[in-house]
């Protein structure tokens, strides 16, 4: 037998450097438009170069990263008219979505969508971010799970994840951590109740906000994009 990590630890290290690589893109530690080896990543998380070769690998399919001609793999740009084209789209999506999570959801779905906002609200509260990224990733999850439209989910999966350089930076502001984190509430508890049209209503102004807050982002410098600025 050769030796070499059984097959579930590599797919545990790819994930484990997928989400170090993403984390690291949102928080602009690495910049857009900064070259990407391999080499220097695997050093960086201590792991081998495969499991960094597969995270990249995933990375560009979910154009997070591109291949640059000359340059190799570089993190992708985001123009002013991406971000508001993305908001623009996850703001229909997302409030669809809640619309049919409201009619959809399963007793459980709704139970537990309402615990998991809870335990979103603990963190934001205790301006826990680490947490915060945590729980709010199954909250989305159970929402769209509960939508019951596999490909409204994909949609908005790859939406989100394109927008993560701006959704990190708006959610490390205390103030907005706690009033989007009461709307999460709020969309959780219509949905529980059945109030479509409600849950459809907290969640288009819960985007509506979003999308003023990230366009202040932009034009502040703090998230920097590609092109024009205001
Ligand atoms: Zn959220």
């Amino acid at each position: 037998m050769t030796n070499g990590p059984p097959h579930d630890d590599v797919a545990s290290l790819t994930e484990k450097a997928y989400r170090a690589i993403s984390g690291a893109i949102a928080r602009l530690e690495l910049k857009p438009g900064e070259a990407l080896t391999q080499d220097r990543l695997a050093k960086w998380l201590s792991i081998s170069r495969t499991p960094v070769r597969e995270a990249l690998r995933r990375l560009e399919q979910d154009r997070i990263i591109h291949t640059a001609p000359g340059r190799g793999l570089v993190v992708s740009e985001l123009t002013i008219k991406d971000a508001e084209d993305l908001l623009e789209m996850l703001a229909l999506l997302d409030t669809h979505a809640a619309y049919l999570a409201a009619q959809r959801r399963s007793p459980a779905q709704a139970d537990q969508l309402v615990e998991i906002s809870q335990m979103l609200l603990v963190a934001a509260e205790r301006n826990d971010l680490a947490a915060w990224e945590e729980i709010d990733h199954p909250y989305h999850e159970t929402l769209l799970d509960a939508s019951g439209n596999l490909f409204l989910r994909r949609s908005i999966e790859d939406i989100r994840r394109r927008l993560q350089r701006l959704t990190y930076h708006l959610a490390i502001q205390p103030e907005h951590l706690i009033a989007g984190t009461r709307e999460h509430v709020a969309v959780a508890q219509a949905i529980s109740e059945r109030k479509a049209e409600l849950a459809a209503e907290i969640m288009r102004q819960h985007l509506e906000t979003m999308h003023t807050m990230a366009m202040r982002l932009i034009r502040t410098h703090i998230v920097p994009v590609r092109g024009e600025r205001f």
